[in-house]
């Protein structure tokens, strides 16, 4: 069988037009696919978990999954599909954890990836003058932060969230609190291993097969499968200050939090985020938080009205207390939030890195944490983010909230701008992510379609109004929207396309390239 595919593959492969008339159907590549020399496995059956991922409302069956030991698995796997040429109708998706919003890392009768299967060396750090760690692209970032601090070392720049894959986030960027000092976790790569959509297996970094690096790196899969990453690191802190405060004054909130991510010695992570229609919120944060002066903060009361809070952390070990506490002061009395607002807080730098898995653990228990999610993140110019938050949390959001809506603005300055991610044109911009939650039953203003209507709402006034947003982990479901989303770079995007995915097999699921390019 495998024979006969191959040579009815490779005789049509130089000819289009004969091409059209032998299409291999999946199931008979998967036939083939079967006789391979693998390390791993394919299975036909229980994939239901490949048909979802943490946005839950795209489910797409894929015909079979790939759980690949070794990155020969994978080479071997795709080059094969590759060699039926343009007669093969097998898509390809590699899946991290899954923690896509829209079917990203899915593929409707095709062949996923399990990344996480793949069995790399160990985690190996390199403790030199700039030390690195190396990494299979299916590992964990909470796994990665566990075994660096074995040596005393971490990543510099994170997720908000760590029980994602390296693969998955550095298709995308990686973006949180730190990502306004040292750029997005895909700046802070020395080095990749890629099997590109011909199966070969390519080692890249910025001097060396360069064009590769910078496309995979925020490229959405579309180049390549990171098989492998080498992960700038830095020494690690052992404690966490970890500070709230809150504004009325949207103008004021920006103010301090330009202001900051403006300075050279600040904080190590800024974020913030918007409080609409929240009651009690200072009795919530007290069960990790205490307040500065606690009759002040007994005196406040957040009921109904829209609140900014900005959040901001200070790395330090023990004996570097009273130097950091002094820095932290030196800082905050520049600032002009409410001052009965101040909540603080010191943790491990473990707690503070993995504090959404708290979160998780929590909604988990009350089964809110495998409900939809159409989350929207946007990234906004800073000299049009007043006018987007006039209209969207001032009108459309102003009364309801499913989610946590963070918000702050980081200095593009200090990005590389070769990755392939799509940023607005403006030295600093905001990270505005509107991540809801949908309650399943629900018909009412935390429905499912409630929530889109009013995604819709928000994209339909930025476009309408001709703000220069982009979409951050983005999806559209036309090419050209995707042109419009590229702009300038959608020639190179699809150049790149054309040289390391020419039959467009990879990650089908962004819905860029629907055919060989
Ligand atoms: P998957 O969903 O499995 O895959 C994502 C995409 O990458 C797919 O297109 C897939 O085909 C491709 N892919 C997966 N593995 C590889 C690989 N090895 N090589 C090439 N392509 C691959 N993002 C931020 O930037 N900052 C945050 O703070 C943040 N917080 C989050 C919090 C939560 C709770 C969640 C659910 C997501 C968050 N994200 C955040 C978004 C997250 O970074 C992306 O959704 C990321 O893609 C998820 O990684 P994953 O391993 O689950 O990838």
């Amino acid at each position: 069988l495998l024979n006969s595919i191959l040579h009815k593959a490779n005789s049509g492969s130089n000819n289009s037009a004969s091409n059209s008339l032998v299409p291999f159907p999946p199931h008979e590549i998967l036939s083939s696919l079967q006789t391979l020399p693998l390390h791993g496995h394919f299975s036909l059956r229980d994939n239901e978990d490949a048909a979802k991922d943490f946005g839950n409302i795209h489910h797409f069956p894929p015909l079979a999954v790939l759980h690949p030991k070794t990155v020969s698995d994978i080479s071997l796997t795709i080059k094969h599909v590759f060699e039926m040429g343009f007669a093969s109708q097998l898509k390809i998706a590699a899946r991290g954890h899954g923690h896509s919003l829209q079917g990203q890392a899915q593929v409707h009768g095709g062949l996923v990836i399990n990344m996480e299967s793949l069995q790399g060396p160990e985690i190996k750090v390199y403790n030199g003058e700039l030390p690195y760690v190396d990494v299979s692209g299916g590992e964990l970032w909470i796994n990665i932060l566990h075994e660096t601090l074995k040596h005393g070392l971490a990543p510099k720049s994170w997720t908000d969230y760590l029980h994602l894959t390296v693969g998955g986030t550095l298709s995308n960027a990686g973006i949180s609190g730190q990502a306004f000092k040292h750029g997005p976790q895909i700046n802070n790569i020395f080095q990749l291993e890629v099997i590109t959509g011909k199966g070969e297996v390519v080692t890249c970094s910025g001097n060396r097969n360069a064009d590769l690096f910078y496309g995979v790196l925020g490229g959405l899969g579309q180049f390549g499968i990171i098989t492998r990453a080498r992960i700038s690191l830095e020494p690690a802190p052992m404690m966490v200050k970890w500070i709230r405060v809150l504004y009325s004054e949207f103008s004021t909130f920006t103010m301090d939090q330009e202001y900051l991510i403006s300075l050279n010695n600040t904080f190590d992570y800024i974020e913030g985020f918007v409080i609409i229609n929240r009651t009690g919120i200072l009795n919530n944060w007290r069960s990790s938080f205490d307040p500065k002066n606690p009759l002040q903060a007994s005196q406040f009361s957040s009921d109904g009205k829209t609140l900014y809070c900005l959040e901001m952390a200070k790395y330090f070990n023990p004996d570097e207390a009273e130097a950091m506490n002094q820095s932290v002061d030196q800082l905050l009395s520049k600032l002009s939030y409410i001052p009965s607002t101040l909540f603080l807080s010191e943790v491990s730098y473990v707690e503070f890195l993995d504090r959404v898995h708290v979160s998780e653990n929590k909604l988990r228990a009350q089964g809110l944490w495998e409900v939809p999610h159409p989350w929207l993140n946007l990234l906004i110019p800073r000299s049009e983010i007043h006018d987007f938050a006039e209209e969207v949390f001032g009108n459309i959001l102003k009364d309801t909230s499913n989610g946590p809506i963070l918000i702050y603005p980081v200095n593009q300055t200090r990005w590389n701008s070769r990755p392939s991610l799509v940023t607005p044109e403006e030295d600093v911009f905001y990270l505005v992510a509107l991540l809801s939650s949908a309650l399943p039953n629900s018909t009412g203003a935390d429905s499912l379609e409630h929530i889109l209507a009013q995604n819709n709402k928000i994209i339909d006034f930025y476009t309408g109004a001709q703000l220069r947003v982009k979409q951050y982990l983005p999806h559209y479901s036309t090419q050209e929207e995707w042109q419009v989303h590229f702009g300038s770079r959608w020639e190179a995007f699809v150049e790149r396309k054309r040289a390391y995915d020419p039959l467009a097999l990879l990650a089908p699921g962004h819905r860029i390239f629907q055919k060989a390019v």
